[in-house]
């Protein structure tokens, strides 16, 4: 998914990948830039809308989520 820095410069280095409680995904990275570390969160729907899986069957899809988020502790 694309990245950009507040100041329009493209991060150089991810740092973290998280999720929270509510299932929102954090990214750390680290633009070198401004030399500080910045940290943006996206829903799930959102990384989807960002990153379009079109050859992949829909109920495959769901239950390769299911076992990743699962494989995070996040049960669903
Ligand atoms: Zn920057």
């Amino acid at each position: 998914m694309p990245l950009e820095c507040y100041c329009g410069e493209r991060p150089d280095q991810i740092l973290e990948v998280g999720f929270t409680s509510d299932r929102h995904m954090v990214i750390h990275y680290w633009c070198s830039a401004c030399n500080r570390v910045i940290f943006t969160s996206r829903t799930l729907d959102e990384c989807r809308e960002m990153c379009p899986e079109p050859d992949v069957d829909p109920a495959v899809a769901d239950a390769a989520d299911a076992t990743f988020l699962q494989s995070l502790g996040i049960s669903s």
